[in-house]
């Protein structure tokens, strides 16, 4: 069986927390914030009780244009096209409601297309149209090029990195098609940002920052190259933002006026520990552990793994033996043995999931013996 890459970024990972009450193989839900995030955040709380919120947050001004700089450099983009947001599914709902296309415009997607992001595009009026795809999910190339050439849709909507299944889309390619199509593509990276590379052409992409940046709950945030949020309406002009008149960057109309800014400091932080951990290495150890994840769950208990072995992610997702409730599963493991996964329903994927799967996903810091623990734990 293979070994790990890169031990000191576990080693770093661990020694940047405080210790975990169990056996944490559940960082695709939420991952464990670093001792300095969680410093950066209470610091900036106290300053807002110390200086007024609005002072404080002008102080931290600096640093959140920093991280708005290295967050939209993650995905090919630059500071003034990146909104800080509460979540990825804030993020969603604001871009198609502020890009107000007419009713029944269509819009194309995935089979596995994250549940939330299609009730929202169905709520705004959107006709969803499904690309072709092969058994495990991912596009097909051939198929999405006929389809946008022969009826193409208002926008192309991608999930990247499922939640419920750890396999990567083909995201440089669908965005040089769609490119070639003049049909822009938005990139769900809420499960890829920090996890895969993310930096591929697209014309949006939004995230979170809880999951694999290691970032607070209840921050997100969207970018858009200029040409696309030229298409949307603000809810309220730059003016509001604009006191001085100094001219406002173009995403910023999209930012809530009022949120946790405390909660953006630390996401900024986090951003800057996985730029000096290095996104390749992080990648690539990842990348193994998902690969050691899946060697050795895949089989045992009768469980099934649905991703190829080598697929660079460290999201696995195991189908239950026949009778066995994967949810029962889930809480058998963290009562039972301390360790800390994801029942992923149906809903999550109505249109790719036959039936509940129990997902594992370790982060750095996580080891093969840990592993090991959960598939002697399932095959009991
Ligand atoms: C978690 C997740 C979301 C939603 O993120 P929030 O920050 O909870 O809104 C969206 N898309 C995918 C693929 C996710 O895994």
């Amino acid at each position: 069986m293979s070994s790990l890459p890169h031990d000191d970024l576990g080693d770093a990972w661990r020694a940047a927390r405080v210790r975990p009450a169990g056996v944490h193989l559940d960082h695709a839900a939420c991952s464990r914030q670093s001792t300095e995030v969680l410093d950066a955040v209470a610091r900036h709380a106290r300053h807002e009780a110390e200086l007024g919120g609005y002072v404080a947050e002008q102080a931290a001004e600096g640093l959140l244009q920093q991280g708005r700089s290295v967050l939209a450099g993650l995905v090919g983009m630059a500071a003034a096209d990146l909104a800080f947001t509460e979540s990825a599914s804030a993020s969603v709902r604001t871009l198609v409601s502020r890009w107000r296309l007419a009713p029944g415009a269509r819009v194309a997607v995935l089979p596995g297309e994250y549940w939330h992001n299609a009730a929202t595009f169905t709520d705004a009026g959107l006709t969803p149209v499904v690309l072709p795809a092969d058994a495990l999910g991912r596009a097909d190339l051939a198929g999405v090029e006929r389809a946008l050439r022969d009826d193409p849709p208002a926008f192309v909507h991608v999930t990247l990195v499922a939640s419920h299944r750890g396999v990567v889309q083909p995201g440089r390619e669908l965005a040089a098609l769609c490119r070639a199509a003049d049909v822009p593509l938005v990139l769900d990276v809420a499960q890829a940002l920090g996890h895969v590379d993310c930096d591929l052409g697209a014309d949006a992409a939004y995230g979170t920052s809880r999951k694999w940046l290691a970032g607070p709950r209840g921050v997100g945030f969207l970018v858009l190259r200029p040409a696309l949020s030229g298409q949307l309406t603000p809810l309220v002009g730059p003016e509001l933002h604009d006191d001085d008149r100094t001219g406002v960057d173009h995403a910023r109309w999209f930012e809530s006026h009022d949120a946790h800014v405390a909660g953006r400091v630390g996401l900024v932080v986090a951003v800057g520990e996985h730029l000096a951990a290095g996104p390749h290495r992080v990648r690539e150890r990842l990348a193994a552990l998902g690969r050691a994840t899946r060697e050795r769950l895949d089989g045992r208990g009768g469980w099934q793994v649905a991703e190829p072995l080598d697929e660079p992610t460290a999201i696995t997702t195991l189908r239950p033996p026949d009778g066995v409730d994967v949810r029962e599963v889930v809480a058998r493991l963290r009562t039972e043995h301390g360790l800390l996964t994801t029942a992923a329903n149906r809903e999550r994927a109505p249109r790719e999931l036959a039936g509940p799967v129990l997902r594992v996903s370790p982060h750095l810091d996580s080891t093969v013996e840990q592993l090991d623990l959960l598939a002697t734990a399932l095959a009991a």
